[in-house]
């Protein structure tokens, strides 16, 4: 197991047994569980709470047979990369990325993932492009000149911002000052007046938008334009989405487009390991639900679609006992 692997669970077995009286019981247990790691995104988006709430019910109904551990990590391509290498078992990313790992595209560019698998799809997530209204910046193209956070590397919103930023005349790398800070840090510095905008790749309500509409006036701009539409009119992944006013505080309509957040895996990991792991998040799927706004809508149905990378045989098995393939 690698060093990573390792000081990650680790952290969280020390975490255990700081709550008195379970070392024991964790020592006992340990020895027979199967550690699972999960990586997400920044704290304050919803890849996270995926981690986060998946491994809680895994280890509230697997019964001592596994440590989920769902930790927040860098976004949707770190987690495929680090599917790939064996640090994490699971990781969550963009439909549009897990189609371009998949197909050897984009960061895969003729590297494929060949070992990449598909478990589910979750939440759909919008490119949202978030201004300060004091900022002046009324469409994408009053962006030149401006500072604005594209993403931090290894998140799927970077390369969303590389794609629609040309469709509008804005070469990132000349006509704006990008930055590359996480999410958690960007939010903060919408606020603080250090960024004018930033692009977030995102499930809907997420904290990272929620606490600067809270603070500042914040607006949520269209990424719309015809040369978008035929951008995205070709591929499967992405699709056109209306937003109603008010579904951020104080903030009008909005149409932009999405992808689904998707859950990977590696071939590598045991077809035992995602078959349970699958089985336990659908057989526990209205528990999941309540954890966060995000998760209401999930419905089985939707969660087998918008899949690019073949799926694991271990989650196959669960579907077809289900009856659902
Ligand atoms: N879509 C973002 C990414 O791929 C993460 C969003 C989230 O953390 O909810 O990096």
């Amino acid at each position: 197991m690698s060093n990573y692997r390792n000081s990650i669970l680790s952290v969280a077995a020390a975490a255990a047994i700081g709550f008195g009286g379970l070392s024991l019981h964790a020592t006992d247990a340990s020895a027979q569980q199967r550690d699972i790691l999960i990586g997400g995104g920044s704290v304050t988006g919803v890849y996270y709470q995926v981690a986060l709430q998946t491994c809680q019910l895994v280890n509230k109904h697997s019964e001592g047979k596994y440590n989920c551990v769902g930790r927040p990590a860098l976004g949707s391509v770190f987690n495929i990369n680090a599917v790939n290498r064996g640090l994490l078992d699971f990781g969550v990313a963009q439909s549009d990325r897990n189609w371009q790992a998949a197909n050897g595209s984009a960061d895969w560019d003729g590297k494929a993932v060949g070992k990449l698998r598909s478990v589910f799809s979750a939440h759909p997530e919008a490119v949202l492009l978030v201004t300060r209204v004091d900022s002046g910046i009324k469409s994408v193209g009053d962006l030149k000149g401006k500072t604005v956070n594209i993403g931090n590397p290894g998140s799927g919103q970077r390369g969303n911002s590389m794609d629609f930023l040309p469709l509008y005349g804005i070469d990132p790398d000349k006509d704006i000052k990008a930055e590359g800070l996480q999410q958690g840090e960007a939010s903060r510095a919408l606020v603080d007046k250090k960024v004018d905008a930033f692009v977030y790749t995102v499930g809907m309500p997420s904290a990272a938008i929620e606490e600067p509409a809270n603070s500042t006036k914040i607006d949520i701009l269209d990424i719309n334009s015809d040369a978008v539409k035929k951008f995205i009119s070709d591929k499967p992944y992405y699709v056109l989405a209306k937003y109603p006013a008010g579904i951020v505080k104080d903030v009008g309509e909005f149409e932009t487009y999405a992808v689904k957040a998707t859950v990977v895996t590696s071939a590598d990991v045991e077809d035992q390991v995602v078959y349970d792991y699958t089985k336990l998040v659908f057989e526990n799927l209205d528990e999941l639900k309540k954890t966060h706004a995000a998760f209401r809508i999930l419905e089985p149905k939707d969660m087998l679609g918008g899949l690019s990378a073949p799926l694991h045989p271990g989650a196959v098995k669960y579907y077809k006992e289900r009856g659902w393939m």
